[in-house]
């Protein structure tokens, strides 16, 4: 698949992982209480935490879904909490609801495990002029650029959208035979829109990265970066 493991750096333990992490998950809930578990992702012991509280104070307004991710450097953790006033508006259907929470768990999990990747393979932070990688000015020190702009997440933002793209075009190919347009797509994703706003260089980078990283299977009239560009 192209240069995509290299880019959205999941683990190749992943499946493992989401197994083990859906059944703390599980259980977490049923007690209401926290747990986690340790797990060895290229041969480094990583402890995944699955909070059942959600933390409302940190980071506010920064989480772009239902749920929250944290991977502390230090400690080599992943904690996963709830942040509970993004969530309620998928129905009372208990089964349908469990399904989506179980679909933006996992999305927040490969989140975390790309940033857990970069720092095990100690690769793929992007440097954006005066600003370190967690987008702190150089100059002022003072708190500059929005979640998404931050170089540490380019990456991983990057693989979202990839992995967003892919699993679109495969409901859409099951259901409609039909797939995305992937210029369609870029211009919707906030991620896209953020950067191409700001920096204009990292948005023609992400798309290039983007373009090359999508299936063939997926790709709609074999588009290329420069219908884009
Ligand atoms: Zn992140």
């Amino acid at each position: 698949m192209k240069q995509y493991k290299g880019i959205v750096n999941l683990p190749k333990e992943y499946k493992q992982v989401w197994e083990m992490t859906k059944k703390s998950y599980m259980i977490s809930k049923k007690h209401n209480e926290n747990r986690s578990f340790t797990t060895n992702i290229e041969n480094t012991p990583i402890t995944i935490i699955i909070d059942q509280k959600p933390d409302l104070n940190a980071g506010k307004g920064q989480w772009d879904g239902p749920y929250a991710g944290q991977w502390d450097n230090e400690k080599y953790e992943i904690t996963i909490f709830p942040a509970t006033m993004m969530r309620g508006d998928w129905g009372n259907d208990e089964g349908y609801k469990l399904e989506c929470e179980m679909q933006e768990l996992k999305l927040t999990l490969h989140h975390e495990l790309r940033h857990a990747m970069q720092t095990l393979l100690n690769r793929n932070i992007h440097k954006t002029k005066g600003y370190d990688q967690y987008g702190y000015s150089k100059k002022s020190k003072v708190w500059k650029l929005k979640h998404s702009l931050r170089d540490i997440e380019f990456h991983p933002k990057l693989g979202d959208e990839i992995t967003r793209y892919i699993e679109l075009a495969a409901l859409r190919k099951k259901i409609a035979n039909r797939i995305p347009i992937i210029s369609a797509f870029i211009n919707h994703s906030d991620f896209f829109k953020d950067l191409k706003d700001s920096f204009p260089v990292k948005w023609k980078e992400a798309v290039k990265k983007f373009i090359i990283n999508i299936p063939k299977e997926y790709e709609y009239e074999n588009y290329t970066a420069t219908k884009i560009l």
